[in-house]
């Protein structure tokens, strides 16, 4: 019993700062992104393929959440891309109060879009909100094709499902309808975006499902 209070405390305080956040975020209507996948599912070279294009045409700006280094965000500012790096040390999550300490840092205020790569896990990123508008929740074809099965929180939490490295599935044994279908049988709603971040095969309808996602918060629609 015990251990079940200390989690709800843990939680409600950071549920506590991710409505700050939304509060904050709907104010300036700066869409926030959350993307949570297992390491090596392709989320920062994801990002370095449809930042160029995204930046464009908005203001926008990425934290980057890793245990130790500041790897992923120095692959963003080759770009060009206003990326911080949060270290989180052992923590296998990226929490509310941390991303409010990088909101001055980043000038959230004045910017179209925010996104957010959380550590990758596919386990606790599902129980912290950020304030987001959409959780990405991102396999590739190299992983098993029963993950939405075996993690079903972070499926049924996101709304936008990424299945990622799409041009090595003649290499594996993953069998890609029968991913799609367990994701769906987690969570219908959820939105199925079939990709590869190296090749680019796919990245358009992304591109286009995260310009709704902006366009919706200047009018002041909510997604989540
Ligand atoms: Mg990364
Ligand atoms: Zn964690």
């Amino acid at each position: 019993m015990t251990r079940i209070d200390i989690n709800e405390k843990i939680l409600s305080k950071n549920d506590m700062a991710a409505d700050r956040l939304r509060k904050r975020f709907k104010e300036t209507g700066t869409a926030v992104i959350n993307i949570a996948s297992a390491p090596g599912s392709g989320k920062t070279t994801l990002l370095e393929k449809i930042l160029p294009q995204l930046k464009t045409r908005y203001r926008l700006a990425v934290i980057e959440g890793d245990l130790r280094t500041e790897n992923d965000a120095n692959r963003l500012r080759a770009l060009g891309v206003n990326a911080v790096q949060i270290q989180t040390g052992d923590a296998c999550h990226l929490e509310a109060v941390q991303i409010e300490k990088l909101l001055d840092d980043l000038q959230t205020d004045n910017l179209d879009l925010l996104i957010i790569e959380n550590i990758g896990n596919l386990v606790c990123p599902a129980s912290y909100d950020l304030g987001e508008d959409a959780m990405f929740v991102m396999l590739s074809v190299a992983e098993g094709d029963d993950k939405p099965a075996k993690y079903p929180t972070i499926f049924h939490n996101a709304g936008y499902f990424i299945l990622n490295k799409t041009d090595l599935a003649p290499y594996t044994d993953f069998d890609i309808q029968k991913c799609l279908n367990n994701a769906l049988s987690v969570n219908s709603k959820l939105k199925l975006f079939t990709l590869s971040a190296r090749t680019g095969e796919g990245i358009n309808k992304l591109i286009e499902a995260i310009e709704g996602i902006i366009k919706n918060k200047k009018e002041g629609g909510v997604l989540k």
